[in-house]
């Protein structure tokens, strides 16, 4: 087993997974570090290149050249930002780490309130976005039913309109970091650790350079992965609709039986015959299909696969992971 050289802690680790964003980290770049740089020296900046094919990585590795306390952990192919989260929470050493994105639609300046807050003595510290101007009306409207729906049903309430954007303390990362789960909801995670966490409201930025990855196809699958994370309500209530149906038909179906003996058999009858039988063959199609869903997460887990495969660290990031021993 290769045995990891422990590096030095430093106070603050900022991670920020890129995909393709190699226009943005010469500006985002601009504007962090000086903010770093008025509340500690005892920085870090840890990119996780999530498989860009743009030449991301060659941009942050000039800007390593020179300031060394810019680094980057590349992986081996695109795996989606949640799991370049963990990897980048697996390669911080900071005693406070903040999370970000790479096109400043997270306002870097916000850092320095985050730092206030942690000093305080929170664990964790969110941003909150004030308002969703940028989205389309019914990409809001979805938002607001997920919350509801997620505060009704899954274990715990996500604070609305909190994102990755966040400071998490030392003690926070490392609960995060011994999570085995491969199917990684973060926003579930944060809140499923508990911890003293407090939200500082934000306004949302345009994206600088590039489009948004996410189309809203991948964000009903991100919204899906979320409930089915940490709710088993979806697969329960197949039980009480199933139970429900039932009762339905056999009420239709005394019916039916007092109706052929009163007027005999009547052959129009054939029609509702058909429309139980779809009825039916529907609800059940959709359950196993949920039952489906969990099945699919449970294999996922037990393949235990890891989550990432590293092809390059430059800087900090390379200098040992900060989970290992
Ligand atoms: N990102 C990533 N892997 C992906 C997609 C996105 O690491 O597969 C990064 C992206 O480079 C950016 C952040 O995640 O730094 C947020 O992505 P984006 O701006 O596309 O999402 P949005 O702001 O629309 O939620
Ligand atoms: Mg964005």
């Amino acid at each position: 087993m290769e045995l990891f050289r422990h590096p030095e802690p430093v106070d603050l680790s900022v991670v920020i997974p890129v995909y393709n964003e190699s226009a943005n980290v010469e500006p985002l770049l601009a504007r962090l570090l000086p903010v770093l740089e008025r509340l500690t020296p005892s920085y870090e900046v840890v990119f996780v290149d999530d498989g860009s094919q743009d030449g991301t990585a060659a941009a942050i590795a000039r800007r390593h050249a020179e300031e060394p306390r810019v680094g980057a952990v590349s992986f081996s192919r695109n795996f989606g930002k949640e799991i370049a989260i963990a990897a980048g929470l697996d390669h911080a050493h900071g005693r406070a780490v903040v999370i970000m994105d790479a096109d400043l639609q997270h306002p870097p300046e916000l850092i320095a309130t985050f730092w206030e807050r942690w000093r305080e003595g929170n664990v964790m510290v969110y941003a909150q976005r004030t308002d969703r101007a940028d989205e389309t009306a019914l990409r809001r409207g979805f938002a607001h039913l997920y919350y509801r729906l997620f505060a009704r049903f899954g274990e715990m309430p996500l604070p609305e309109g909190a994102g990755d954007f966040r400071l998490i303390d030392q003690r926070g990362v490392e609960v995060l970091r011994s999570l085995p789960e491969r199917a990684r909801f973060s926003k579930g995670l944060y809140s499923w650790i508990g911890f003293r966490s407090v939200g500082v409201p934000y306004t949302v930025e345009e994206r600088r350079h590039g489009t948004s990855k996410w189309s809203f196809r991948k964000l009903f699958r991100f919204a899906f992965d979320g409930i089915t994370s940490f709710s088993t309500v979806p697969l329960r209530v197949w039980t009480y609709i199933g139970g429900a149906v039932a009762a339905l038909a056999l009420v239709a179906a005394l019916y039916f039986i007092a109706d052929t003996l009163m007027r005999g058999p009547d052959v129009p009858g054939y029609a509702s015959l058909i429309v139980s039988v779809m009825f039916l063959s529907g609800v059940q199609l959709m359950s196993l299909g949920i039952i489906g869903e969990y099945i699919g997460r449970i294999f996922a887990e037990v393949k235990r696969r890891p989550l990432y495969v590293v092809a390059e660290r430059i800087g900090p990031a390379a200098a040992g992971q900060a989970g290992a021993i």
